[in-house]
């Protein structure tokens, strides 16, 4: 069967489409937007700065391959992923971009590193050995990036010495060093004066071996494009920014990005509650007046996060329906008294755009104190992705 994560419809087409009758609760991938959020930032990067697409954790949540192929269309220089297993996931659909694994990999890795033809992020002998070993006498170079850690405080040689060891490494006959990066802590906040100093100390460091010719140097993630326009180097590595959502409050010039994807589910069942009854478990919202009820199918269980119990809104004929009660694990309910006309499979919008109005995941993030990359990130398997063509 031609399941529905699987295939494009048309924007115009999606309601009639085979998918949508079987859709339950699905997250929306607007291509359109995704190419336009691309082409903008290369755009905003200028012809001289390389590319690599961060489609990490299933492109955060949107889909890697679909992501990557959008990408890739629009001529990015690189992927960027977490793991081996995403790295060959991407491998086995594009056959010659550039794949950097942005986590540390394991010793254990370095032959599927090679097999695969991914760029390995790498900070340590323990890892560049034996990339090394598995490279000799096969006629390949095991192709690295080595991460800087000018304050991040994760992965990385410490910005001072790391010229020794990056000499080191670019001695070894079996090993290409394809680029130098760092990773900025505070580019997302309104006080930029740690990344710039970050910036500073890996210029620095630049400077130290500008005479290796090392093909890249990156280190600005969605912050610092937006506002670091001096890191951009010679490549750089947006995450959020190409699903068109800005990490904070403190991104400049970000408004023309689009988000990409909306979550939407249709209305199961809908019932008059009379006063004085109480609603899902623990009892925590009782009425006080006759209510209506939509139950919609969506929970916890689909990664729509349980913090928003009596908090949380979605977005029903275009207008607010306040959760009521907790978020279980396959159901929430909404309250739809003052909407008129509510009937069950009408759509009900999580996130996204319905009307005039919108649920952005920045704003749901902030209800639970987090982030809007946790809220993507989260909505799992269970959630049909269906693209959006034009
Ligand atoms: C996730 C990640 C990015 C992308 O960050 P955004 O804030 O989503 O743009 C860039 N670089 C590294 C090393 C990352 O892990």
């Amino acid at each position: 069967m031609n399941l529905p994560h699987q295939i494009v419809v048309k924007k115009n087409e999606r309601e009639s489409s085979f998918a949508y009758r079987l859709l339950k609760t699905w997250a929306e991938i607007d291509l359109p937007a995704l190419r336009h959020n691309i082409a903008l930032l290369q755009n905003r990067i200028g012809e001289k700065t390389g590319m690599m697409a961060v489609v990490k954790c299933n492109a955060y949540g949107h889909g890697a391959v679909e992501v990557a192929k959008e990408a890739v269309y629009l001529g990015v220089d690189a992927l960027g992923v977490s793991s081996l297993f995403e790295g060959i996931e991407l491998r086995e659909v594009f056959s010659d971009i550039p794949i950097v694994v942005l986590s540390a990999g394991i010793s254990g890795q370095a032959q599927e590193f090679i097999r695969y033809n991914l760029s390995p992020v790498v900070c340590s002998w323990e890892t560049v050995n034996p990339l090394a070993e598995a490279a000799a006498g096969k006629g390949v170079k095991a192709k690295i990036h080595i991460k800087i850690d000018t304050g991040m405080g994760r992965i990385g040689v410490w910005h001072e010495r790391a010229d020794e060891f990056i000499r080191s490494v670019h001695r070894m006959p079996d090993i290409r060093i394809e680029g130098i990066c760092s990773h900025f802590a505070t580019a997302d906040e309104a006080d930029l004066s740690f990344s710039n100093k970050q910036l500073e100390w890996f210029n620095a460091l630049l400077e130290k071996v500008k005479d290796l010719s090392i093909p890249y140097k990156h280190i600005s993630n969605t912050g610092g494009i937006f506002n670091l326009p001096n890191s951009h180097l010679n490549m750089v590595r947006p995450g959020l920014s190409l699903y068109g959502v800005s990490p904070s409050e403190h991104i400049q010039n970000s408004d023309e990005i689009i988000p990409v994807l909306s979550l939407k589910t249709k209305i199961a069942f809908i019932k008059k509650i009379p006063p004085g009854r109480t609603l899902s478990y623990g009892r925590t919202f009782r009425t006080k007046k006759e209510k209506i009820v939509a139950t919609l199918p969506v929970g916890y269980g689909d990664g729509y996060p349980r913090y928003l119990s009596n908090k949380g809104h979605v977005l029903i004929h275009g207008r607010r329906a306040g959760i009521l009660g907790t978020v279980t694990m396959d159901h929430i309910m909404v309250d739809i008294t003052d909407i008129p006309d509510v009937h069950t499979e009408d759509v009900a919008v999580l996130i996204g755009r319905q009307g005039k109005e919108e649920i952005t995941a920045r704003e749901i993030a902030e209800i639970g104190g987090t982030i809007p990359y946790e809220i993507f990130t989260s909505i799992n398997k269970r959630v049909q992705r269906v693209y959006i063509g034009t």
